[in-house]
């Protein structure tokens, strides 16, 4: 692993983020005990119902115990002392005396914190199971419910993975008795927006029994603005600085941002206000750091697209890619429509609009692999769109033997209709292949050379 200090010492949300992610443990505990709230399992960056009902979405990895070092206990005291802003000046007065080096491990360590918990959850998921063959992020969700189901009260669930993804998933009900399904309809079906609408109406039934609270159309509304400037800051994040011709940070740095981002947008760290604040303060700090000059000259670094990672990826592949001369991007939620924001007006109705929102999701791919042709479609358009050079596609093994041979059609269509290069490599869990995927990478970079 990298380290990137100095980039990321300016970022001081990227460290709000990284923190607040490490100890969600905490504060979904004294949310839980103290202001009796109910927390629901959550996944994939649709938390919106449950921030609705007044509840807390949590995905469950952030319940975990995560290894406090030297740094996040710093980081800890500062902030209580002297608040976030003089935090990141005294780190980065820190880093200058070298002391303790802890700056020099930040992104590193969170990074390599998470990862280490992902692999945990994914072999506890494999072990308890008896499952099937299925990816990575499949097993490693079941994992950590295995691990905290005790501290949650119901699971959300969107049908918006395969349909083997399904039928494991449903398995969690042995565990969590609380489970509330979304089905969403295929485009085939009639009726599908008035199918769509009732299966929310259902769900959200169902929550507000448990919760407690009543969902309101205005308690809906909150959410979706509060969500809809999020997705805009994220892909201020994405389009305007990912395709900039001068970062904030080096390209290995601004990656592991999006892959941080990637990961905590699933629940948004538990709190959407707080959420939105960190995000609208980052772009405010890549503007500045761009605007003053700090960062790196990137025109002539080829601009490539890593997806699928929302499986299961090795984060070292862009490390891989930025000592090649190449900048990684990615962007898996907005590649699949769930940066699409969900129109709000007085008289609209956001049950209806929150069904088309997830309807858009799943014809864009959400149906993951099994919607191969969809997903290509997807693939072809955004990559045109936003003038990548290159995609990487990222080949979660273990994936149900019914779609794995998808990777190979990506990779011709992208290759046939766009004429851009393309390559897929193989995940199975962090830290494997990485061989393998630095030799297929070769060939691959020396086409930019
Ligand atoms: S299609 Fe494959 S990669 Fe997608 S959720 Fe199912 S098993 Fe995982």
């Amino acid at each position: 692993m990298s380290i990137y200090a100095d980039d990321v010492v300016g970022f001081t949300s990227v460290l709000k983020i990284a923190y607040n992610f490490l100890t969600g443990r905490d504060y979904l505990l004294k949310k839980k005990s103290k202001e009796k709230k109910k927390l629901i399992s959550v996944a994939l960056g649709l938390p919106d119902l449950v921030f609705a009902a007044d509840s807390i979405p949590v995905f469950p990895i952030r319940m975990e115990r995560f290894k406090l070092n030297l740094y996040l206990i710093a980081l800890n005291t500062a902030k209580s002392l002297f608040g976030w802003n003089i935090t990141t000046d005294l780190l980065g007065i820190a880093h200058q005396l070298d002391f303790l080096k802890i700056v020099d491990s930040i992104i590193n360590d969170v990074i390599n914190t998470i990862n280490i918990k992902y692999n945990t959850m994914f072999e506890l998921g494999i072990k308890t199971s008896k499952s099937p063959e299925l990816c990575y992020g499949v097993h490693s969700i079941y994992g950590m419910h295995k691990s905290q189901h005790e501290n949650l009260d119901a699971n959300l669930n969107f049908t918006i993975r395969c349909d083997e993804c399904n039928n494991y998933s449903s398995m969690l009900k042995s565990m969590i008795p609380n489970q509330i399904w979304v089905g969403i309809p295929s485009e085939s079906e009639e009726n599908v927006l008035d199918r769509m609408k009732h299966n929310l109406e259902k769900a959200i039934t169902e929550l507000e029994h448990i919760t407690g609270n009543v969902v309101t159309d205005n308690s809906l509304k909150k959410q979706f603005r509060i969500g809809n400037q999020v997705k805009r800051y994220y892909k201020t994040i994405l389009h305007e600085i990912g395709s900039s011709e001068f970062y904030p940070c080096n390209p290995a740095t601004f990656a592991e941002i999006l892959g941080l981002l990637t990961i905590s947008f699933q629940d948004y760290n538990s709190n959407a206000q707080r959420y939105l604040e960190n995000m609208s303060q980052l772009v405010k700090e890549m503007r500045e750091r761009i605007k003053k000059g700090i960062g790196m000259d990137v025109s002539n670094t080829p601009r490539l697209l890593i997806s699928p990672i929302f499986n299961g990826w090795d984060p070292e592949i862009h490390e891989i890619i930025y000592k090649f001369g190449g900048r990684a991007i990615y962007a898996d939620w907005d590649i699949l429509g769930l940066l699409d924001e969900i129109p709000v007006s007085k008289d609209s109705d956001p049950i209806e609009d929150y069904a088309r929102f997830l309807l858009n999701a799943s014809n864009k791919g959400n149906q993951c692999l099994k919607n191969c042709d969809t997903l290509a479609n997807s693939y072809s358009r955004y990559t045109k769109k936003w003038a990548f050079d290159g995609i990487i596609f990222n080949q979660v093994l273990d994936c149900h033997p019914n779609y794995s041979n998808c990777y190979e059609l990506l990779k011709n269509k992208i290759r046939n209709e766009l004429r851009k290069p393309t390559v897929v490599v193989r995940f199975k869990k962090i830290g494997e292949n990485v061989e393998e995927v630095k030799t297929k990478l070769t060939p691959f970079m020396n086409l930019f050379a």
